[in-house]
């Protein structure tokens, strides 16, 4: 059976919101029962976009972090709500029941991610659908993945087999899996939110340049985790580093001293300028 997968690209993101303003375009003001009632004017983010911020001036990135409800097939908001108030699809929808879920506000914290909002004025419970009600018309997009301009969101109606050979070869992964929800919602290059870099600014002291083309490598208890080139501003950057672990980073060119250096970074660490001398 096809089930309802959508896999969010971090690399793709840049926070324009088109994806959270299609997402009130479409809930806002409309009632689709049996899946929603509608979404209140302000107040709910059904899809939250989180933002961080890696490394420090001048060699800094941001992340986006777009996040559903990730319609998980372990789901605790399921297995704790009242009877029948929330239920799971064939598709692999979890739905929030509109009228059953009504007078009970603790629906929202039994969410871990927070993906559940408390609609005061219709005293109920609600979160994103998937779009059930477009999907039930035999659309292959959601509002969201519809309106991204980068192709960051995209929509998979695959069954559970051919998901996981998606997942495979695109490395995807879920966000927080030690919640055990199994999402059904699954992030590619989410490297970029949760590992950390190591990056520099590297140039050559008698020469006053740029050092294109120093490595700067990474080792770990004496393992290697990997290296960088420098480019032709003189910066090198590595990624995919665990935070909170001890890493001798050296910084080396043909013919000059290594600049080596021992950290312990919770956060990715711009180490700044390093002028390399003479060997
Ligand atoms: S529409 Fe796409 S690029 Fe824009 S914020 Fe949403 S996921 Fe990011
Ligand atoms: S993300 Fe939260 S609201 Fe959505 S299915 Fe999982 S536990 Fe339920």
């Amino acid at each position: 059976m096809k089930k309802w997968n959508l896999v969010i690209d971090c690399a793709l993101c840049h926070d324009c919101n088109n994806c959270f303003l299609a997402d009130k375009d479409e809930f806002v003001g409309n009632d689709f029962f049996p899946y929603s009632g509608a979404q209140p004017w302000t107040g709910h983010r059904w899809l939250n976009i989180h933002r961080k911020e890696r490394g420090r001036y001048p060699i800094v990135q941001v992340c986006y972090l777009p996040e559903p409800c990730m319609h998980c097939d372990d789901p605790p908001c399921m297995k704790k709500a009242p009877e029948g108030a929330v239920f799971k699809r064939g598709d692999g929808l979890v739905i929030i029941d509109p009228v059953k879920a009504k007078g009970h506000p603790e629906l929202v914290d039994f969410c871990p991610y927070g993906a559940i909002w408390w609609n005061e004025e219709a005293q109920v419970a609600q979160k994103c659908t998937g779009c059930a009600h477009l999907i039930d018309e035999g659309w292959t997009e959601t509002r969201c993945s519809q309106v991204c301009p980068t192709g960051a969101i995209k929509l998979h109606m695959a069954s559970d087999i051919e998901m996981a050979g998606i997942a495979a070869s695109e490395g995807l992964e879920p966000y927080k899996p030690e919640l055990g929800t199994r999402p059904r919602v699954l992030y590619k290059n989410l490297y970029k939110w949760h590992k950390i870099f190591v990056a520099a600014s590297v140039g050559y002291k008698d020469v006053d340049e740029c050092a294109e083309g120093a490595l700067l490598s990474v080792s770990r208890k004496g393992v290697k985790e990997g290296e960088a080139a420098a480019n032709n501003y003189g910066e090198v950057l590595l990624d995919k580093l665990e935070p909170g672990v001890e890493y001798e980073v050296t910084i080396a060119a043909a013919g000059y001293k290594p600049y080596v250096t021992v950290v312990r970074p919770d956060e990715s660490l711009n180490i700044g300028l390093v002028l390399l001398e003479k060997a």
